[in-house]
């Protein structure tokens, strides 16, 4: 197969069914395991370089249907990465003290300062998705809310902060094989919301909330990254690849040393 591009082209409709979730490349496990080594070696590297800085932050959200992968795909990429330089935030449906504010409100709290990474396990883009198609707010509400999430990605990429959009794509077979997984073993029953499962009946509009948010609200400053992602070694590779890459094309550099360092004796 040919190679599946993994940003969708900017101002154009998205149709998920053009992207295989099982899609691998020409790449074998066994290599993809030993790149993304690499990558993280490299994510860890450049991490630190970061934090010493000072100067700019890393913002790396990830969205995907239940029992996609999100949580195993944040606990591997970054585990390399110094927890001092690290913040992962939940969103979990609003209390009622963030209801009374504007939906970016919580989100923006979130947001990592200079030198960290933030990594968002859902994100602002649920107000545009369980939102959107549980009708949680009106038709007009939402539909603004597409403008509202540009601009306020826009401002924080001209505030110092270099924003990734991961969706993990996933077919609906799979998610039926994760869940039933969860379900049989005691260890994950945790994992397990019988919740779920209404939203597992709704995937087909999902899937035409999804791809509104990607036609929209991928840009040249904060692209969304259409992960496949039956396959969770190709997952995490390209994650981890993508995040390296981008760490990579950072102007990050360590800061100049006070002066006079070069004089400096260390009294015995
Ligand atoms: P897992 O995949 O392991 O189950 P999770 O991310 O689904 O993890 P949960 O606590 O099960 O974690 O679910 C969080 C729930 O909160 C999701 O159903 C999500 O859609 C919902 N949620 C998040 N943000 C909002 C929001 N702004 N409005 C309404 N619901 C939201
Ligand atoms: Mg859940």
């Amino acid at each position: 197969m040919a190679e599946q591009a993994l940003i969708p082209p900017l101002g154009y409709p998205v149709r998920l069914t053009d992207y295989d979730p099982e899609y691998a490349g020409s790449m074998s496990k066994e290599e993809a395991a030993e790149r993304t080594e690499e990558y993280k070696a490299r994510i860890a590297q450049r991490q630190e370089v970061l934090y010493a800085q000072g100067k700019y932050s890393l913002l790396v959200i990830f969205q995907a249907m239940d029992a996609a992968g999100k949580d195993s795909a944040i606990r591997h990429v970054f585990s390399g990465v110094n927890p001092q330089g690290i913040r992962v935030a939940n969103f979990k449906a609003p209390a009622a003290h963030e209801l009374a504010h504007d939906f970016l409100w919580r989100v923006h709290a979130q947001v990592p300062p200079r030198g960290m990474i933030g990594v968002f396990n859902r994100s602002h883009y649920e107000d545009v998705l369980i939102v959107r198609v549980n009708q949680l707010v009106p038709e007009d509400v939402w539909r603004k809310r597409y403008d509202h999430i540009n601009a306020f990605e826009r401002l924080l990429h001209d505030s110092g902060t270099h924003i990734l959009k991961f969706y993990l794509h996933i077919s609906k077979d799979e998610q039926k094989k994760q869940l039933q997984e969860r379900l049989n073993d005691p260890s994950k029953h945790w994992k397990f919301s019988i919740g779920d499962l209404p939203v597992r009946q709704q995937w087909d509009e999902y899937m035409r909330a999804y791809e509104d948010v990607f036609a929209r609200c991928s840009t040249l400053y904060a692209p969304w990254h259409i992960v496949p992602a039956n396959k969770r070694w190709y997952r995490t590779y390209v994650i981890a690849k993508t995040i390296a890459e981008a760490l990579d094309a950072m102007p990050l550099r360590y800061p100049e040393p006070e002066p006079g360092l070069d004089q400096v004796v260390i009294a015995d």
